[in-house]
């Protein structure tokens, strides 16, 4: 089969979850008939559960969440390729409505759950009737502690709309209504704050100057608003930790990754002592721009001058790279393009990005992307096609609790695959400007990950320790915080422009979803040790790896890791990560 440039015609064929929306409105009944006759059934059962019993409900519950998740799915991946279909929207909705009925009927197993003894909860969950559950009905307790009474847990979240939304919707709104006119070479245009952002890889310097310039000068105005719904979230969230018995601001986020403080800290240290290998390479970057040393607005130019790709070229590359780490791996891509799950074709009315859905545990997940023909295309599709691995050999081994990890191992089979790619095209290119390009996005893209969200961490540790105090959050202040952290990863190898002290105010990780970004660092340099075990003796590494995948979130992370030889307890680990990158960095040094 041959196609024409930016996959046209590439898309998916969904008719293996529903024929119709009809179909998929009526698979949603069902789910939500079988939930109301599981709370019948089930509802104060906890007291004199057995094993068995147990099981059987964790059964029963597992076939609802697998229809729920396939005509959740089956609505979201319509809605994504065309938003403005009415049919699409309104199958969208429906399914919205009933996913909240359905959690809301099943809500009280989980809490029958955890009002057991923990005697009685840890009798129960050794029960070799549930082994294959066991760590999901574990790791539901670990809340257990921080959990209020349910009058408390009821005023908290009736409060929720006013003393936490209501800030979360001013900072969203300020931010996305910001719109300032710039000239980007086509003429003065009103532009938001995304699309300045997008300028900083533009090839001319003085458009990537004047588009963060112009962005700095449009904050300036809304700052203290910014300021204002941080320091409201930040002092509410210090509230209830203090409720809820948190030992620090950063616990919650913790246990949410199952991740232990000491890990987390260790990774952090670790990443900070090697801000010297970026450093090293903005100043050879200064040079091959040609400049004496890089400001801001450099970082992320563009080096080199990579080739285009179609999309049957990216599909062999991809594909042939991945036979080449294992073919089970490239069995499972093989799969999800003769089996038209994926769509990639650029068109009018289909969302921008890439994403990979896992559907459900009883079926295939399914890629959506837009090919532009760009080499980053090739580097998407190899991304994807790792999520899209780990989610089927996780299917076919685990149950639908079982499957899915949090957000620290989420990202590493995807980054992973990545690297399997870059290596391969690599291995095979010839053409300079395209060597330099590959090698300089490799490097680039693991600094905006393990070293920019480490600044990011550090910096929302300090806006907690200065509000813990009690310190009002200034925008003043946030900017001298944002300074210091910044400077420590930039040292002297590139200069901060004036303006760039508030590059903390439009962030909204910070006002949505407190130490978000740690985790991608983590899986970023969990992907990064796990390569570097994979370079020095593949053999003896694919195994595991691929066990590791089928795993799920059958265990926590440090166990997981553990099994395939990569312990996370031991702060030494990190130095084989960013040995990796370091290697990346001398790649990319090589071909300038
Ligand atoms: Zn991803």
């Amino acid at each position: 089969m041959t196609t024409e440039a930016h996959a046209a015609g590439v898309r998916w064929d969904l008719s293996p979850l529903f024929g119709s929306a009809d179909d998929a409105r009526a698979a949603l009944a069902t789910s939500l008939e079988r939930a109301t006759s599981f709370e019948q059934t089930w509802r104060g059962a906890m007291p004199d559960m057995t094993g068995p019993r147990l099981s059987e409900a964790l059964l029963e519950l597992g076939e609802i969440d697998n229809l729920l998740s396939r005509v959740h799915s089956y609505a979201s991946l319509r809605k994504a390729v065309d938003v403005t279909d009415e049919e699409n929207r309104d199958l969208s909705a429906a399914v919205e409505q009933g996913v909240v009925q359905v959690l809301n009927a099943l809500r009280f197993f989980e809490l029958e759950w955890l009002a057991l003894e923990d005697e009685r909860a840890a009798e129960l969950a050794a029960a070799p009737e549930v082994a294959a559950d066991r760590h999901y009905l574990e790791s539901l307790r670990r809340f257990r502690p921080h959990t209020l009474s349910e009058p408390e847990e009821r005023v908290l979240s009736e409060r929720d709309p006013a003393a936490v939304s209501a800030w979360q919707t001013l900072f969203g709104q300020t931010t996305s209504t910001i719109e300032v006119p710039f000239d980007g070479g086509e003429g003065e245009e009103p532009h938001t704050v995304d699309r300045l952002l997008a300028y900083v890889h533009d090839p001319r310097r003085e458009v990537r100057r004047g588009a963060l310039e112009t962005l700095y000068a449009a904050l300036g105005p809304h700052t203290p608003v910014l300021a204002q719904c941080y320091d409201s979230l930040v002092g509410d969230r210090l509230v209830l930790d203090r409720l809820r018995s948190y030992e620090t601001p950063i616990t919650l986020t913790h246990l949410r990754n199952e991740l232990e403080a000491s890990v987390v800290d260790a990774m952090l240290d670790a990443v900070e002592a090697n801000y010297p290998i970026a450093q090293r390479w903005f100043r050879a970057k200064a040079d091959v721009l040609g400049l004496d040393k890089l400001e801001l607005h450099d970082q992320y130019a563009p080096v080199g001058n990579a080739r285009d790709i179609g999309y049957d070229e990216a599909r062999s590359i991809v594909t042939t790279a991945f036979d080449g780490f294992a073919p089970r791996v490239r069995q499972v891509a093989d799969d999800l393009f003769a089996e038209h799950r994926i769509d990639a074709e650029p068109r009018a009315g289909k969302r921008g990005g890439a994403f990979c859905s896992p559907v459900a545990g009883d079926a295939d997940p399914y890629i959506m992307m837009n090919f532009t023909d760009h080499m980053n295309d090739v580097l998407t599709m190899a991304h994807e096609l790792g999520h899209g691995m780990h989610f089927q050999l996780a299917h076919a081994q685990q149950t639908p609790h079982s499957a899915h990890t949090g957000l620290a191992l989420a990202e590493v089979p995807s980054t992973f695959a990545e690297f399997v790619t870059y290596d391969h095209l690599l291995a095979g290119e010839t053409d300079a400007g395209t060597r330099l390009a590959l090698v300089a996005a490799r490097a680039e893209g693991a600094f905006a990950t393990v070293f920019r969200q480490t600044v990011m961490v550090r910096y929302e540790q300090r806006a907690y320790e200065m509000r813990a105090l009690p310190t009002t959050l200034t925008p003043d202040r946030l900017s001298a915080v944002w300074l210091e952290e910044n400077r420590r990863y930039y040292g002297d190898s590139l200069a901060l422009i004036d303006g760039y002290e508030l590059g903390w105010s439009y962030i909204p990780h910070f006002i949505n979803t407190r130490f978000y970004t740690y985790a991608y660092v983590f899986a970023k340099l969990v992907a990064l040790v796990l390569y570097a075990r994979y370079r020095e003796n593949s053999d003896a590494f694919v195994p595991g790896y691929l066990d590791l995948l089928s795993a799920g979130g059958s265990a926590d992370p440090a166990t997981l890791l553990g099994r395939c030889g990569v312990d996370i307890t031991d702060p030494s680990v990190w130095s084989i990560a960013f040995a990796e990158l370091d290697r990346m960095v001398e790649a990319a040094e090589g071909e300038i």
